[in-house]
């Protein structure tokens, strides 16, 4: 048994540093086949003719989906409270506003039925998370949207292989998908991200803005007349491209999704056993012949749990388990709550899960003794 069992823990491989080893040899660091290779493996495994856009941050990615959609200063994107603060931090980045909506509380996933009430003239998108690696209710989200000719924006950065009606995230009909490869995601780089799309101008718009505004496509280098080393920048674009680096575990990390999202699953299933009697809520589990990636393991605590969730955590810790809290949700941190004047009964269902969630450890590393004594030490201290 380790001194410490983690909240998370990545697991890379030898073949993963075999292919970093072979792109620091090749002299190639940043952008370049390594990257390219990922997107077109990361395209086909989402299928659907998507196209992929590697980038440096899954916020990045989002930021690039909202600037290629249109999206400026006053627009409205309604997104779930219950959720990191990139996803409403981009939507700031362009000077539109966020408009939060509370969670259904067994899913911690938006509250589809609260979207339409949250719609003004000034409405743009909707941005749902698919928290934890669940699905969301996406055939609601999506048919109001075409209802109201909104456009979606799915932040699947933890939702990779997320399934939903039998189809992977990023298949589905929305406008853009934006996925993490944060050391704590299901597969991870690093830092990195990903963009799938399958309009081509959102994808074109992507590319050009992804690094600096440079239109390489606008002409054929190899026909043109123009020198090789010639571009136009049409736009003051970011520097939010992928590097070879981390492309390189990208590929690797991408190949195993499905095997270490079985891995996942197995630890969550033995949860979801082993702590059936206890006084907590289980997470949800997703429907039936769908995928959850399991990104997280998030537990509420039962009211008549005497001891708090910040004071069950200490005890954990205490025995060497590290656990987290996903999220603190937006309208408890100043940012938000002030610029937006939010109260804690805007949200009933956020505010009420804020203060009994706890994050389990899930990792594929983690080893049956360390769930065996994870289990048991949250027995005790809840009984
Ligand atoms: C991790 C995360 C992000 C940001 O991902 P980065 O790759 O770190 O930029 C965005 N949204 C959610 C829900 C996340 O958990």
């Amino acid at each position: 048994m380790p001194e410490f069992i983690p909240f998370a823990l990545p697991d890379i491989g030898e073949e993963e540093i075999s292919e970093v080893v072979d792109s620091l040899r090749s002299g190639w660091l940043t952008t370049g086949p390594k990257t390219k290779r990922f997107e077109q493996y990361f395209a086909d495994f989402i299928g659907s003719g998507v196209e992929a856009i590697a980038v440096n941050s899954a916020t990045s990615g989002l930021h690039l989906a909202l600037e290629a959609l249109g999206i400026g200063p006053g627009d409205e994107v309604i997104t779930t409270v219950h959720t990191f603060t990139a996803t409403a931090e981009v939507i700031r980045y362009l000077g539109a506003n966020p408009v939060f909506v509370d969670i259904n509380l067994a899913t911690l996933n938006i509250d589809a039925s609260k979207i339409e009430a949250a719609i003004t003239p000034r409405t743009k998108a909707i941005m749902p998370v698919h928290f934890g690696g669940l699905a969301c209710d996406m055939q609601s989200i999506l048919t109001i949207a075409q209802k109201h000719q909104l456009k979606v924006v799915e932040d699947a950065a933890h939702a990779i292989p997320t399934t939903y009606q039998g189809k992977l995230i990023g298949s589905l009909d929305s406008d853009v998908t934006v996925y993490s490869f944060y050391a704590t995601k299901t597969i991870a780089t690093g830092e990195g991200g990903m963009l799938v799309t399958r309009n081509p101008e959102i994808a074109q718009r992507c590319r050009t803005m992804r690094l600096h505004g440079i239109n390489r496509d606008a002409f054929d280098r190899y026909t043109s007349t123009k020198p090789s080393w010639y571009y136009e920048v049409v736009a003051p674009g970011f520097k939010y491209n992928m590097t070879d680096v981390a492309a390189s575990l990208g590929i690797h990390q991408l190949k195993k999704a499905k095997t270490l999202q079985q891995q996942r699953a197995a630890i969550a299933n033995r949860y979801n056993i082993e702590l059936s009697d206890l006084p907590l809520h289980l997470p949800a589990l997703p429907a039936d012949g769908d995928i959850h990636s399991w990104h997280l393991y998030v537990i509420r605590l039962a009211d008549s749990v005497q001891v708090s969730r910040n004071n069950f955590i200490e005890q954990l810790a205490a025995k060497g388990i590290g656990c987290s809290v996903h999220y603190i949700p937006l309208h408890l941190h100043p940012y938000w709550r002030d610029t937006y004047n939010l109260c804690l009964e805007d949200f009933p269902q956020a505010s009420y899960a804020s203060e009994r969630i706890v994050s389990l450890p899930i990792y594929t590393k983690m080893t049956e003794a360390d769930q065996t004594h994870i289990i048991e030490i949250i027995n005790k201290t809840l009984t």
